[in-house]
């Protein structure tokens, strides 16, 4: 008998049918003689909607109390699910995070899980029911409930299938598994058969929203297979794994995309040596993730600073980054927000000469302007004018021949 824990995403359970629906799948991996632990997200824009409740009582909802009323969205969908199979003749039980161990640091809205205690949920199992836990969450030691971040559920999945040492860990979202690239924008793009975890976790952390960059983390660490499918078919999706085969390792493996870019640069900045950290420190301390960093060479002792935030953190940056710019006589302060950046992806550019210049070169006959360029050693990226974002994906998807590849 093999244990088996299934995540049904949000567009997956985002009406009664839906859910219904996946109480039919979650069944039949029962019938199958498996051990059942499912996770799942709130129906469809149920966190959303919460957000914008506790927006409406104040500007500045106590993280707290946030955290508790977002972890209701799970319980509801949860709860309905384990009706759903009770209905259909199955035992099922629904746990919250608390309830099914799920231990983290104190961090609302983006707590750590620090362990899992499983003894409740294999207890359970035991007894032979399915196990429907509610993603997202967790519980400090002081016994007050924590959210894992938005789109969470991931990490919940990931970390129970360790924790419970599963056999497989299986995510069901609304699409067939992860894609060359986002299919709206590349009509050619397909759905790949496996992908190895670092490939996996550049493609999400750079835009692909599939999957939660952190669960793909937890699942490398680990040692997890994870299986990222549609909910509405049958067909097997993407295996997240990391005995990739050699073959699949000398190309660009997919491209990733991400609308959410806005610049900042320091025009200006005299270059002496803690500068960068009396920009950088404040912007951390205000909680504003920057991204990425260029300096220029300098001239004559001055030089331009740029670098990357969300597009919803530009006007916090540019409130806390003026009057620094102001203090250390920089010329000028400027910002825009209409970027986007795009990056391909794949385990054999490190080895590899020629991938950035084939980047350049599609980028160019799309008379694409480059604005600023990073790399990892699987990856690279350019930011560019948000507009052009659709055709540049589509002109790297058919540079790297992606279209052929099976
Ligand atoms: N419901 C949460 C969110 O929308 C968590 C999740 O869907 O994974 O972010
Ligand atoms: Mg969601």
């Amino acid at each position: 008998m093999s244990l088996v824990v299934q995540k049904y995403g949000g567009s997956s359970v985002a009406d009664a049918e839906k859910i219904k629906n996946v109480a039919r799948r979650v069944a039949k991996a029962k019938d199958d003689g498996n051990d059942i632990v499912v996770v799942v997200s709130a129906m469809g824009d149920t966190t959303d909607e919460l957000v914008g409740l506790a927006y409406q009582m104040s500007e500045q909802p106590g993280a707290r109390e946030l955290d508790v009323l977002l972890s209701t969205g799970e319980i509801v969908s949860s709860t309905l699910l384990a009706i759903a199979l009770g209905d259909m003749g199955y035992k099922a039980i629904s746990l919250s995070g608390a309830q099914a161990g799920i231990r983290t640091d104190t961090a609302h809205s983006r707590a750590r899980i620090l362990g899992i205690d499983p003894k409740r949920l294999l207890r359970e199992l035991k007894q032979g029911k399915i196990v429907i836990v509610a993603g997202f969450q967790g519980v400090t030691e002081e016994m007050d409930t924590t959210t894992l971040g938005r789109g969470g559920s991931d990490t919940t999945a990931v970390a129970l299938a360790a924790g419970l040492k599963a056999d497989r860990c299986e995510i069901f979202t609304d699409v067939e598994g992860i894609y060359t690239a986002d299919p709206h924008l590349a009509p050619e793009a397909h759905s790949l058969p496996e992908i190895g975890y670092e490939e996996m976790l550049e493609l999400a952390t750079y835009g692909a929203r599939v999957m939660h960059p952190r669960a793909v983390e937890l699942g490398e660490i680990f040692s997890i297979p994870i299986r990222v499918a549609s909910s509405f078919s049958d067909n097997p999706g993407t295996m997240i794994h990391g005995g990739m085969s050699m073959e699949a390792r000398n190309k660009v493996t997919g491209i990733a995309h991400d609308m959410d870019v806005a610049k900042i640069t320091v025009v200006g900045v005299p270059d002496r040596p803690g500068i960068a950290s009396s920009i950088f420190q404040p912007l951390a301390k205000a909680g504003i993730s920057v991204d990425t960093i260029v300096q220029n060479a300098s001239i004559e002792n001055v030089t331009d600073l740029t670098f990357t935030v969300a597009k919803g953190e530009l006007k916090k940056a540019m409130k806390v980054v003026k009057p620094i710019a102001e203090g250390i006589g920089a010329r000028q302060c400027a910002s825009d927000s209409r970027l986007g950046k795009v990056s391909i992806i794949g385990t054999g550019m490190q080895n590899t000469p020629g991938f950035a210049a084939r980047m350049f070169q599609a980028l160019s006959e799309e008379g694409i302007n480059i604005q600023l360029i990073t790399t990892s050693e699987i990856r690279i990226t350019c930011i560019i004018d948000e507009a052009s974002i659709g055709e540049a994906v589509r002109a790297l998807h058919t540079a790297f021949e992606l279209e052929q590849a099976e």
